[in-house]
């Protein structure tokens, strides 16, 4: 099927009125940039902050979201934000990252090297367009980390995908708001370029976050219960399992079945505990 021209797309919507998340409506490039959230980690200085917030506003993302920032807020933020104040003031600020990402079905965490367990990895365009495209229908968090060590690993494993902004191998590591201008960039290009951007199928449920952590402290009781795991060493396995479970983007459904398969399971081991004892 022929796509419609980028053109002929944004003449469309802009005859829509504007706001409206639900159908159609929610498909305008503009739409799909407000339901991306910028979600900075832990961040040290308060001029990146406004730095991010400026870089973001020029590009039309307008969601920042700061989990546990070091000094927030503060006049260096205001003033590197230069007209961007909105985005501070609006700025949702989070004791901890689930709260940060509540309603999020799609997590993704930029990295500016590879980690010691490998993740799928996408450069900055390719998630840029996956983000576009599945924030036509809901709402989608980019994380960045901490100006000296980056996301740790409990927070890349929230995540669906890691994005590398191509760079230096030997000198990698971007300013935090610069990575945050490119990702914006970028994410603003796949949304008025209209490469192929879709809608998810419509008998898709994605889950957000919560409900993925519902089904891995589920997953490693079980594990527990059924005597897989070695309590002693738990950790790399579950890593293992949450990497294969992002992976597969299971959907309200999924989730439902995955989960009651789990408490069959826990119910046969407990029957089996009792008649042994
Ligand atoms: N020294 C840290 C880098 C921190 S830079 C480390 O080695 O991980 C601060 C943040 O900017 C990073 O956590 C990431 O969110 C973003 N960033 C910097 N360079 C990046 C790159 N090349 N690709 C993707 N994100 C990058």
């Amino acid at each position: 099927m022929a796509e419609k021209s980028s053109v002929q797309e944004r003449a469309a919507q802009d005859t829509r009125s504007s706001g409206a998340v639900a159908g159609e409506e929610g498909s305008s490039p503009e739409n799909r940039l407000a339901r991306v959230r910028i979600v900075l980690i832990n961040t040290t200085h308060p001029g990146n902050i406004g730095a991010a917030a400026r870089a973001m506003k020029v590009m039309g993302l307008s969601s920042l979201h700061l989990v546990t920032p070091k000094i927030f807020p503060h006049a260096e933020a205001t003033a590197r934000a230069s007209g961007a104040d909105d985005l501070l003031q609006n700025a949702q600020v989070h004791e901890s990252l689930d709260s940060a990402l509540a309603g999020c079905p799609l997590v993704l965490g930029t990295s500016a090297r590879l980690r010691s367990l490998p993740m799928p990895m996408l450069d900055a365009r390719r998630a840029s367009e996956q983000a576009l495209e599945e924030s036509a229908a809901h709402e989608v968090a980019i994380l960045f980390g901490r100006e000296r060590y980056g996301l740790i690993n409990e927070e890349m494993q929230r995540c669906q995908y890691l994005v590398n902004i191509p760079s230096n191998p030997a000198y990698s590591s971007l300013n935090l708001a610069q990575a945050v201008q490119i990702i914006g960039y970028e994410l603003r290009v796949a949304a008025i370029g209209g490469a192929g951007l879709s809608v998810p199928p419509a008998d898709w449920e994605p889950v957000d976050d919560s409900q993925m952590e519902g089904l891995f402290g589920h997953l490693e009781q079980t594990l527990l219960d059924i005597r897989f795991l070695n309590p002693k060493q738990p950790k790399r396995l579950m890593m293992r399992l949450r990497r294969l479970f992002n992976r597969a983007r299971p959907d309200q459904n999924e989730i439902n079945i995955l989960r009651g398969i789990l408490k069959a399971s826990q119910d046969v081991a407990e029957r089996a505990e009792k008649a042994h004892e």
